[in-house]
């Protein structure tokens, strides 16, 4: 498994997502397929529902614990600092953890307080609850304002991110600042796969178009990302994205899938 280098810490590049599924026996099966597939890096949240069976099917399974990455994410509907802190050890209570390696903020939240929120988020990675911060769904500057009231560093912004859903401000401060970028809905929730460039450009490698969307993320610098399935079929054909590379070429015409890449992203990207 490749990774990415975030503020120093390395971040397996693929991960699985777990939103989207509704019952505890789906989300167990799936993340059973996953971690046997070869994922090394969930990402679940509260208001998925999904941390209890991400704990119990890691527990399972036959890895060490910290062989995987578990990220989960905070509610914007807990506001304060006492909320916030009771959210993670209530997300460590479902998850069976006794840290979790990453906690994000979900999303940003008008009426409360960023600053007490990371407050939180910090004085919980001091008591070992969690290992590293992150954001989810932030803007460029309200991610330059989470790295400068949070005493640890600001890991990743979880955003959405593929082939029709362009990121190129924050793609750049990532590259910038060695900060991750993990896409999520790398697939469109399974919209995108009809795409024309995206299946020319599959049928060339012999991939399927799920396959191009994900290597096309993975290609890109600082940037992770977590499809989620819940067929073991999909699980599997998803995490098959280390034997082939897309060139410059297929990467400026996916890009072309939004209107083209520009100079200044192609400056930074190297293509
Ligand atoms: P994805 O883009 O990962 O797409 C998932 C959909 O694609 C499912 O319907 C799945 O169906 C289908 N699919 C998966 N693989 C294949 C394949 N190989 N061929 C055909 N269809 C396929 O959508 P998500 O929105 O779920 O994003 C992924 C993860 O990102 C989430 O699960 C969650 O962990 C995270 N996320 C974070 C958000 C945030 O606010 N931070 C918001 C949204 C998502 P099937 O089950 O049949 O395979």
């Amino acid at each position: 498994m490749e990774h990415v280098t975030a503020r120093g810490v390395e971040v397996p590049a693929l991960g699985f997502g777990t939103a989207r599924m509704d019952d505890y026996e789906t989300q167990y099966r799936a993340v059973e397929a996953a971690l046997d597939a070869g994922y090394r890096h969930l990402d679940t949240a509260q208001i998925y529902g999904s941390e209890p069976a991400v704990g119990d099917a890691l527990a399972d399974s036959d890895l060490d614990r910290e062989d995987v990455f578990v990220t989960t994410k905070v509610a914007g509907a807990h506001e304060t600092y006492d909320e916030v802190v009771d959210s993670v050890r209530e997300s460590l209570d479902d998850l069976g953890l006794d840290t979790v390696d990453l906690f994000l903020l979900h999303w940003p939240v008008d009426d409360a307080s960023t600053a007490e929120r990371l407050r939180a988020l910090n004085d919980c990675r001091d008591d070992g609850l969690l290992r590293h911060v992150g954001v989810s769904n932030f803007s460029v500057a309200q991610t330059r304002e989470a790295v400068d009231l949070s005493d640890a560093p600001i890991l990743t912004n979880q955003v959405e991110y593929h082939v029709r859903e362009r990121r190129d401000d924050l793609l750049a401060y990532c590259l910038e600042t060695e900060t991750m970028l993990t896409a999520y809905s790398p697939l469109g929730v399974g919209d995108l796969l009809d795409d024309e460039t995206l299946g020319t450009v599959a049928d060339r490698h012999g991939k399927t178009p799920a396959q191009v969307a994900i290597r096309w993320l993975l290609q890109q610098p600082q940037v992770s990302t977590i499809p989620m399935s819940s067929s073991p079929s999909h699980i599997a054909e998803n995490v098959e994205v280390f034997d082939f590379e897309l060139t410059d070429d297929e990467m400026r015409d996916l890009f072309d899938v939004t209107g083209g890449i520009g100079d200044d992203l192609a400056a930074v990207l190297g293509l």
